[in-house]
């Protein structure tokens, strides 16, 4: 977790010392003041509800691999691969009601050694965690967090057959 943050402190540092906005993230396209270092705070500010009200908890999960997933320059290549492999087995076996879940098959593969490097899309989704940021209950904060997810795993299109195969060899 603290490394992830030093590396959006570097990179926001060293893209806006050649020229890029200071309020802009460099890596989801938000717009927000602090850029990068401010978006990775603003998500664990919005995470953090879940320790006042537990209800919070299974919906972050899914903000958890949309910012991941939308902030790749930050995270070990086995973060995207795992947090894409996550989604996939969400969307396409309709297990959206176990969102809060970190399935046993997830640990055990995340343990397994070979894992590939995915190249990041470069549009990584239309929502990103300013666009939660807005929730008023934990049900708005649910279904924007389901949104959210929905539209970055969308964005990551060109590796779902790689985490079908995946996920077939997984749960065999
Ligand atoms: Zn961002």
């Amino acid at each position: 977790m603290k490394e992830s943050y030093a590396i959006a402190h570097e990179l926001h540092a060293r893209a806006v010392a050649q020229g890029a906005r200071s309020d802009v993230c460099l890596c989801c396209g938000a717009v927000i003041v602090g850029g990068l270092p401010a978006c990775y705070e603003l998500f664990a500010e919005l995470g953090a509800q879940r320790y006042i009200d537990p209800a919070y908890a299974a919906p972050t999960l899914y903000g958890v691999d949309a910012h991941a997933l939308q902030h790749p320059e930050i995270h070990g290549k086995k973060n995207n691969a795992a947090h894409l492999l996550r989604l996939h087995w969400l969307f396409s076996r309709h297990e959206m009601a176990r969102v809060g879940e970190i399935p046993r098959w997830w640990h055990d593969w995340l343990n397994s050694g070979d894992i590939p490097l995915l190249e990041p899309p470069r549009q990584r989704g239309d929502l990103t965690v300013m666009d939660v940021a807005v929730a008023h209950c934990v049900d708005d904060f649910a279904r924007l967090m389901e949104a959210w997810a929905r539209s970055v795993y969308a964005a990551w299109d060109a590796h779902h057959a790689w985490a079908e195969a995946e996920l077939r060899r997984l749960l065999r």
